[in-house]
């Protein structure tokens, strides 16, 4: 298979602004279009040029689709998933990947059971920026890591201030953006926190029914600490990965955004100097190329199904302990 044929679950915004450009500039095709809402489901089918629009039911029975991306609200994350291994279409699904550790656990073995492919679509992991923080860790670039910082404290833009604020389809901004954190700390740090404190807050003009800023304090067994920063209400501020290591330190700001920018500087005895990334590929394409790839059969995906769970499960702890005032801790 040198190009994949993509059925959409879900009408979303993403879809339409960042995944199917990708998919088509990767030269895959986009054949099919699901909404909850035939008429909706038309309509972004004719906005977006792709020529087929029904019920998830409807595309899944057809057999000139080979993969299905999921970017429904979350509480539909589950359901899809498994309907979808049960038809035999591989899975690239949004982050979060689900809404507890029992959901997410089921749809990794749905598609475990299925023989499919299960990806999270975390668009951070992969950008040439963290692939090269994660290679100067590897390469003793800082010695000992013994902390990191994480500012991702952002504006939510007026056209998605709808479900994040607070719904049962998993609002909140630990679900939508520690979860990203989750994404590139999991990875950096090889390992899950052991114990958790975390204080959250409702600061927009909105309203929110769930939490719109977080801040957390992670302690890893090997006494590594970090500090994050999620929030939908800040305006100017640039967001930010500070890794503190024994012999150095890497500070990288503006990478944690949709597009590939950015930048990386390394500071040790030696002085202080720029690294260039990788590369600058758009962070979209990268996820669907690994995808493509790891469905032939040629690596992983950036994000897998149990990464993809893993990132929810420290989500779910900073909930946790935001909302319980309690320290929380994750089993080894
Ligand atoms: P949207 O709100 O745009 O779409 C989600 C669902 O809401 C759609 O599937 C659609 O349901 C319904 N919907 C959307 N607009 C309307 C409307 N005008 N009227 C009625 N229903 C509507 O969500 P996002 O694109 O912001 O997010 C979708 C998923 O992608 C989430 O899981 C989110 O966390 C994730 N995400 C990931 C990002 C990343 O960088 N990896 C970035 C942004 C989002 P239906 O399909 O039934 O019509």
């Amino acid at each position: 298979m040198t190009t994949m044929r993509w059925g959409l679950v879900g009408a979303s915004d993403i879809a339409e602004t960042r995944m199917v450009p990708a998919m088509r500039r990767l030269g895959h095709d986009v054949v099919a279009v699901a909404s909850g809402s035939a008429e909706r489901a038309a309509t972004y089918a004719d906005r977006n040029g792709i020529s087929v629009s029904g019920t998830v039911a409807d595309i899944l029975a057809r057999d000139d689709i080979d993969a299905v991306y999921i970017s429904s609200t979350n509480e539909h994350h589950r359901p899809q998933t498994e309907l979808a291994a049960a038809a035999g279409k591989h899975v690239l699904c949004e982050k979060p990947l689900a809404l507890s550790l029992e959901d997410g656990q089921a749809m990794v073995d749905a598609c475990a059971r299925a023989g499919v492919t299960l990806a999270t679509n975390h668009h951070l992991p992969g950008s040439g920026i963290h692939r090269t923080i994660r290679r100067l860790v590897a390469d003793g670039a800082v010695g000992r890591i013994l902390a990191v910082r994480v500012h991702h404290a952002v504006l939510l833009p007026a056209r998605l201030r709808g479900w994040r604020l607070g719904s049962p389809a998993g609002g909140g901004v630990t679900m939508d953006i520690t979860c990203h954190d989750a994404s590139v700390l999991n990875p950096l740090l090889g390992a899950l926190p052991a114990d958790i404190v975390a204080l959250a807050a409702t600061q927009g003009p909105w309203g929110a029914a769930a939490e719109d800023a977080v801040m957390s304090t992670l302690r890893y067994a090997d006494g590594t600490l970090v500090q994050t920063h999620d929030a939908f209400t800040i305006a100017y501020a640039p967001t930010g990965l500070q890794v503190l290591g024994s012999d150095g330190t890497i500070e990288s700001a503006g990478a944690f955004i949709q597009d590939p920018l950015g930048t990386i500087l390394l500071r040790d005895a030696s002085g202080e100097r720029a690294v260039e990334p990788e590369d600058r590929g758009d962070l979209y394409e990268i996820n669907v190329a690994a995808f493509a790839a790891a469905v032939r059969g040629d690596g992983t995906p950036t994000s897998t199904g149990v990464d993809g769970l893993r990132a929810v499960q420290v989500a779910l702890a900073v909930r946790e302990a935001a909302a319980s005032g309690r320290r929380v801790s994750i089993a080894s």
